[in-house]
This record gives C-alpha cells, sequence and structure tokens, in this order.
C-alpha cells in the first residue's frame, strides 16, 4: 500500500502545565491525507486540534513524533502550505487585493505585475468579491469578507495543502453556507488537499470525505476516520435525504457527546494508535475496520 500524501505519525505535544509538572495535549495522533482529499478533524476545545494544525503548517514542533508530505519531513512553512488562521489573520495595513498579490508575487516571484493582479482577482472573484470591495483595507471589511479574503489568499497560492482552522467559527449561519459553497466549489475544481479544524458537526459532514474524530484531552487521541460516503456535489437542503446522513450524525453526536469523554485517556497499546475507519452503508448499520496499513489489513463488523 502507498503511503499518502500526508502523513502523521504518532505526534505528541507535552506543555509546562505551569505548576512545574506536564501536561500531554496529545499522544501518539496518527492518521494519513490522501492527495486531492477533504477532511475535517472535530473535537472538543483544548483537545489540540490547532495545535496539530500549527505542526502540519510547520510553525510549531511536536515533541515527538513526525509529519510528512510528499514523503519530506516538514520542519517548518513552506509555500507548499497554506493557512487559513480563525481570526482571518489579513495584513491590516494593506487592501484586499494586496493582501492576495503579496502572497502570489512570493509564490511566482517570475510573474508580471498583471499577471499577480488577474490571479488575485479572479481568486477574490470566485469568493464573491469584486469591484471597488477589493480597494478596501481589513478593517473595512465585515468578517464574512475578511474571512473571503483569507480564503482567496491561501487557495490563490496554489498551495498543495490547505489548513483551514475554524475558518467559519465566527461568521453568521448564512454567510457560513454561502463562503462553505464557494470553497466546495474552488476545491472542487483543484487537486489540493484540505485539512480543516471545525466544531460544527454539520459542516463537517457536508465538506469532507473523511471525518477525524478526537478523544477528549489530556492525553487527547485521534480515535476514528469516519467516512463520508455522501454523493458530490452536495448541498445542505439535499444531503439530509442521503440514506447514511442521520446515521453519520448520529454517530458524530455521540462521539461528542459521550464516547469522546469515555475514552479521554484510555490507555491503548503502542501498536494500536491508528484510528479505526467508521463507514456507513445504506442500511444504517456501521462498519469498523482498523485502518488499513501494510501491517493490519484487519476487518472487523461491529453494530452500533
Ligand atoms: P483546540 O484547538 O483543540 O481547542 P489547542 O491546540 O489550542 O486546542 O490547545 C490544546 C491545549 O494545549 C490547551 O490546553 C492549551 O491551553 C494548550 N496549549 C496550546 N498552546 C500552548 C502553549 N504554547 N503553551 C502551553 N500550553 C499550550
Ligand atoms: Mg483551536
Amino acid at each position: 500500500m502507498s503511503k499518502p500524501f500526508l502523513s502523521v505519525e504518532r505526534l505528541t505535544q507535552q506543555f509546562p502545565d505551569g505548576q512545574g509538572g506536564t501536561l500531554t495535549v496529545f499522544e501518539n495522533a496518527t492518521f494519513g491525507v490522501d492527495q486531492g482529499e477533504f477532511v475535517c478533524i472535530l473535537g472538543h476545545s483544548g483537545c489540540g486540534k490547532s495545535t496539530i494544525m500549527n505542526i502540519l503548517a510547520g510553525l510549531a514542533e511536536p515533541t515527538s513524533g513526525v509529519v510528512k508530505m510528499d514523503a519530506v519531513e516538514v520542519s517548518g512553512p513552506s509555500l507548499d502550505r497554506g493557512v487559513v488562521f480563525q481570526n482571518y489573520s489579513l495584513l491590516p495595513w494593506l487592501s484586499a487585493l494586496k493582501n492576495v498579490t503579496f502572497g502570489v508575487k512570493a509564490r511566482y516571484p517570475n510573474w508580471s505585475k498583471d499577471k499577480v493582479e488577474a490571479l488575485a482577482r479572479d481568486f477574490l472573484a470566485k469568493v464573491g468579491l469584486d469591484g471597488d470591495v477589493v480597494h478596501r483595507k481589513p478593517s473595512q471589511l465585515s468578517g464574512g469578507m475578511r474571512q473571503r479574503v483569507s480564503i482567496a489568499r491561501a487557495f490563490a497560492n496554489h498551495p498543495k495543502l490547505l489548513l483551514l482552522d475554524e475558518p467559519f467559527g465566527a461568521l453568521d449561519a448564512l454567510t457560513r453556507g454561502t463562503i462553505q459553497d464557494e470553497l466546495l466549489k474552488i476545491w472542487g475544481g483543484t487537486e489540493q488537499t484540505v485539512f480543516m479544524i471545525t466544531h460544527d458537526i454539520d459542516e463537517a459532514i457536508l465538506l469532507a470525505d473523511r471525518i477525524l474524530l478526537m478523544t477528549n484531552g489530556p492525553f487527547a487521541r485521534v480515535a476514528e476516520s469516519v467516512e463520508i460516503n455522501i454523493p458530490r456535489p452536495r448541498n445542505r437542503t439535499e444531503i439530509v435525504e442521503d440514506p447514511n446522513y442521520y446515521a453519520i450524525r448520529n454517530h458524530l453526536v455521540q462521539f461528542l457527546g459521550k464516547r469522546s469523554k469515555e475514552l479521554a485517556g484510555e490507555k491503548i497499546e503502542q501498536d494500536d494508535v491508528r484510528p479505526e475507519t467508521v463507514r456507513f452503508d445504506a442500511s444504517g448499520t456501521s462498519e469498523t475496520t482498523e485502518e488499513q496499513t501494510e501491517s493490519s489489513p484487519l476487518l472487523r463488523a461491529v453494530n452500533t
């Protein structure tokens, strides 16, 4: 079996707990992401999602464990990885357009000014920003508009991997829905791989090919990988008619509401760090499989 595009192996993060001891936020977090996949990670606040994302971005180093992208170890930030933070993080002194061209120029240093600007405008238009609004500074834009600029900026650089940390958390439901649709449209036209943190179950089902579920910390881990085999294109009104929709949704609600706590701190065998794959078939039952690896092609059926 070939290695996934992104491979995360036994990531462990410890921080000083402020009282002379050590806080182990997560331990042995292990998962892979395939090229072109859209993966969401769900887990309660504090389990270490943002920390994992910062490590994937190369902005932080884990206490132990390895992240490889395209078989190369991640050891610092790279233009191959685009990040959208929860708090927009635009450069406040630059216009929306310049916030996007700034990155494109870095990515394509030999391009003419016109070509850079055309690409930036194209991506801003894809997220619904055109006309004079692109000359406004972040302080003159609404939260939704700022988040659109962040997404345009990340995609315009054509990173191989897009890392999104609760990108829609601060938006009202209507704006969130619109931007989710735009994100799906842009992603659908590329080979890009997306890793997105969210705490919104419905958002994760709408967007993801696969949802990783984290147990609560301390000693959090990635316990399950739930396959979202609902056909695309998806939209929020029709998705509920898919025969698997409610089974998937209930499973996620149960996990976050109950099992994430029950499993917290559970000691697992060192050989057992991979998440269990959960797949639903049309009858609404789930099948749980040990994630396929060279060492464990084991198959196990479980009734829930
Ligand atoms: P999440 O994104 O899942 O809400 P975080 O990754 O932000 O969680 O944080 C996980 C835990 O690690 C929290 O308890 C947080 O307080 C702690 N933490 C995060 N960064 C640091 C740091 N630089 N120093 C100490 N503790 C940290
Ligand atoms: Mg976070």
